[in-house]
């Protein structure tokens, strides 16, 4: 069995395709070694032999460790020192990496292989004493805090205190005496917090370094991180062991981390931070704040031209924005790692787009590299340009968009307060990985400290959170809860107001508006379209709502409800009318003073959508849902039509049900009140045939709600034939209309053969269709789902996805037996799911014609519909 993979000197055993084993490090590192790209030596042990680690419980599996020392010695040879060595001595970095890149997830140990008698040799061969003790001082941190779990806040007080007694600000200000005094202060914490002396055999070290990478993989961060993520719990990580270099040997050393292309817009150009004098972790950590990459092309053009020829040959390489981390020592530059680049919405459109247009990739490939879910980002609201905020303070834009919320100073706030339901930015002076829960929960994350690279930028722009970092104009008192900047105080629970997109720190709530989206964004849509089978509609009951969904490429509209419409303080009072009626004289009288309302409504609906088919479906939800509640408004009520209170009252009554989801709703209250859908029908025709005669082209679809007999729908449709009929005869018009009905009940779908010899079309209702297969009570089932879903008894809400298996199945008998009878029968979906991929990538499978989800979310189902035909 082999465990360990090498590489070095322009050849690997190992390659970028082989993820699953090396991890995404461990591939990146052999792969760029492979291109001929300047890579320290090393190897890796693979993710395989971490898993037996945990199944032999915590031991190391057979012939592995003799593996590592095979390789070591290739190391050695390679980088011409030996590990352990007192006069030329290998020191290593032991760096986790598993397949899923989980930024800051597990951790590093640098310069191993040090002790008193190895530091000699660094001294004697770099003659570079304060160097060497800065390299022993870190690796004492590193290894203390990683390895042996010693809080690392302590070994930071020692060094604050000395940085202190000296009144100095940053650790390049110490001395070789400073740190030499500290290497012993930490060798004294080491013992003093562990019992034991500092490890001083390197080999032991090693093998400390690589159990404790392997155990990180059960870290609670990194099972928080991955449950977050949905990453599998068995996957393990890899830990790479790579021959130092070092970026702390003075001004000509340093190190950097960076990208490919701009990752917050996507823009071509190579966006990176270097810290001079400086190793791996400082640039990461947000200790101080980098420098912008233009500062190295000034200081070492010739790197700076090097870097970015390794980026172009990354990228041409990978067809991808990649990651970068470099460092070098003394004028010589060495990559230390690279993987596929976490990005922005709008970055990652503007990157497929680009990338295209220099033939890099192909379209498919393009729409493939976004995640339909990322479009919303590009959907959230930005602050109104025209608004007068109080910018109080200006960092780094590290994630765009905007952000309005209470200021909370901890994680644990955070998530405390947004179980409260309240919208929270959480403002640190850096987070790190212990933080992750309650950036999840929060709007936004605002730091003092660190760089468009720290842990709080990456972390933000890959959970697509308005986030705004390294703003060293504010004063963070964590402990007491408050900020102050300039001669402002914002304390815990008030508002303030993030840009990332210009890193501008507002006081109290600042209006936000929907963004103007990137051109790219249309390419986009464009290319979706002309790749997926499905269409997209919308839901949309309001003009407004329809120019929305056409903006956004809805080829339609895929249910309009009509009862919102009777909720105007005029309406209502003539609906509360006919439903108080006793006959249907008087009934018919109240629906007269409704029509006009109807009618204008459609009018502004099929204006939008001219030339577009829309669904209207006629009366849905149960009468008493518009009845008044309270006593005052049925006194006002009472007044108002000249009924007593006490025939309102047992009016209102007679209307209650036990279960009004199951009650007289939909077809059946169309069946025994046809006045009222005939009402509808005919302000639905009358709009339509007006806009025909002004030549604007309508395609009503009338949809019939709650069927779940086909007399029911028999009845109903005759009814509405005959009165469009009429209506048409009327204007001396025709009109392209067809008549149809809601698969929402498990009946229907069963009887779909019957059904469909009477529809035109299908329209899935599945929030009431899951609610009436599953037995679940939309309005209740929020009171043991969730518990469902944490005890994994069911994996997902069907509310949310569908349950393919269950709902799914009868969706599936309903379309084919729909079919059957019925062969230009029209298949959607109008329920909640529309918008949802998982539910799209269904409703793809099992053949319907289109989808219909809110209007903000048709970019999301048009790329989601693509993906499901790619
Ligand atoms: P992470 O997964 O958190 O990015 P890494 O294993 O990449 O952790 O290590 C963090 C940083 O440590 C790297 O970016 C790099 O700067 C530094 N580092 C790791 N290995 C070496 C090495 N062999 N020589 C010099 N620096 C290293
Ligand atoms: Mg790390
Ligand atoms: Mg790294």
């Amino acid at each position: 069995k082999k465990y360990v993979y090498y590489f070095g000197d322009g050849k690997a055993e190992g390659t970028g395709q082989m993820k699953d084993l090396l991890g995404g490090k461990g591939a990146g590192l052999a792969e760029m070694t492979n291109l001929g790209i300047p890579v320290p030596s090393g190897f890796t042990i693979t993710t395989e032999a971490c898993r037996e680690y945990f199944r032999l419980g915590k031991k190391f599996p057979q012939g592995m460790w003799e593996e590592v020392l095979r390789n070591l010695k290739m190391v050695e040879k390679s980088m011409g020192c030996k590990f352990g060595d007192a006069k030329n001595p290998l020191l290593v970095s032991v760096r986790s990496g598993a397949k899923f890149s989980m930024p800051g997830m597990m951790d590093t140990v640098l310069n191993l292989g040090l002790n008193d008698e190895t530091l000699k040799g660094l001294i004697n061969k770099t003659k570079n004493e304060r160097f060497a003790y800065d390299t022993y001082r870190r690796f004492i941190t590193m290894f203390g805090s990683i390895v042996t779990d010693i809080d690392r806040k302590k070994f930071e007080d020692l060094l604050d205190e000395v940085k202190n007694k000296k009144g100095v600000n940053l650790d390049t200000e110490l001395d070789t005496k400073d740190l030499k005094a500290l290497v012993e202060k930490y060798k004294k914490l080491y013992k003093k917090e562990t019992g034991k002396d500092f490890p001083s055999d390197p080999y032991e070290q090693l093998k400390m370094a690589i159990k404790a990478v392997f155990d990180s993989w059960y870290g609670d961060r990194a099972v928080t991180y991955r449950r977050l993520h949905g990453i599998p719990d068995d996957l393990g990580t890899a830990c790479n062991i790579v021959a130092m270099v070092f970026g702390n040997m003075g001004e000509n050393s340093g190190t950097g981390v960076g990208f490919t292309r701009d990752p917050s817009t996507g823009e071509k150009r190579f966006f990176a931070e270097f810290l001079p004098n400086a190793q791996g972790e400082d640039v990461v950590a947000g200790i101080r704040t980098p420098l912008k990459i233009e500062e190295l092309k000034k200081r070492m053009p010739r790197i700076y031209s090097q870097l970015e020829k390794i980026c172009n040959k990354l990228e041409r390489h990978y067809k991808d924005m990649l990651d970068i981390e470099f460092t070098i020592q003394e004028g010589k530059l060495y990559m230390l790692q690279t993987r596929v680049g976490k990005r922005t919405a709008r970055a990652a459109i503007k990157i497929a787009v680009d990338m295209v247009k220099e033939k890099l990739i192909d379209k498919k490939t393009a729409l493939l590299r976004i995640e339909p879910e990322q479009l919303n980002q590009l959907l959230h609201p930005t602050i109104d340009p025209k608004a007068e905020v109080k910018v109080i303070a200006k960092g780094l834009p590290a994630s765009p968009g905007a952000a309005v919320g209470k200021v909370v100073f901890s994680a644990q706030d955070a998530e405390e307060w947004a179980e409260k339901g309240e919208k929270v930015i959480l403002v640190r002076n850096e987070t790190s990985p212990e933080d992750i829960g309650g950036m999840a929960v929060a709007q936004g994350i605002l730091t003092a400290r660190g760089g468009m690279t720290s842990h709080a930028a990456v972390v933000g722009r890959g959970m697509g959170k308005c986030c705004v970092v390294g703003c060293g104009a504010i004063n963070i008192h964590e402990e007491e809860k408050y900020f102050t900047v300039g001669d402002i105080t914002v304390r815990e629970g008030d508002f303030i107001t993030l840009n990332g997109t210009t890193g501008e720190v507002i006081l109290g709530q600042a209006p936000l508006v929907m963004p103007s989206l990137p051109e790219e964004f249309y390419t986009i849509m464009k290319w979706a379209e002309k790749f997926s089978k499905l269409q997209v509609r919308a839901n949309a009951d309001t003009p407004k709502d329809a120019r929305v969904a056409r903006d956004f490429g809805a080829v339609g509209i895929g249910l309009c409800r009509t009862e919102h419409m009777f909720f105007d303080p005029e309406r209502i009072k003539a609906f509360r009318e006919m439903i108080l009626s006793d006959s249907v004289e008087q009934r018919r009288k109240a629906l007269e003073k409704i029509k006009p309302y109807q009618k204008e409504d459609f009018i502004g609906i099929f204006k939008e959508m001219k030339g577009l088919p829309v669904t209207v479906r006629l009366l849905d939800p149960p009468l008493h849902e518009f009845l008044p509640k309270t006593d005052e408004e049925i006194e006002v009520l009472s007044k108002e039509m000249g009924v007593s209170v006490k025939k309102i009252k047992s009016k209102i009554k007679t209307l209650e049900e036990f279960n009004p989801m199951l009650g007289h709703r939909g077809c059946r209250l169309g069946i025994t009140y046809p006045e009222v859908y005939e009402m509808q029908v005919k302000a639905i025709m009358e709009a339509a045939c007006e806009l025909a005669r002004k030549k604007i082209k309508v395609i009503p679809e009338i949809m019939i709600p709650l069927v779940a007999h086909v007399n029911e729908l028999k009845i109903m449709k005759d009814l509405t034939v005959k009165t469009a009929e009429e209506v048409m005869k009327q204007y001396k018009v025709k009109i392209d209309y067809k008549v149809g009905t809601m698969i929402e009940l498990a009946r229907a779908a069963i009887t779909a053969d019957q059904i469909a010899e009477e529809a035109e079309f299908f329209s899935f209702g599945t929030n009431d269709l899951t609610q009436s297969v599953y037995g679940l009570s939309r309005d209740d089932a929020g009171k043991f789902l969730p518990f469902y879903i944490d005890h994994k008894i069911i994996e997902e809400d069907p509310f949310i996805s569908i349950d393919t298996e269950g709902v799914g199945q009868i969706m599936e008998i309903a379309v084919k037996k729909g079919r059957r009878t019925n062969k230009n029968l029209k298949l959607g979906i109008c329920g909640e799911h529309g918008g949802d991929p998982k539910s799209i990538e269904f409703c793809h499978k099992i053949g319907l014609n289109y989808v219909s989800c809110s209007p903000y979310r048709v970019p999301v189902a048009k790329l989601a519909a693509a993906h499901a035909k790619l």
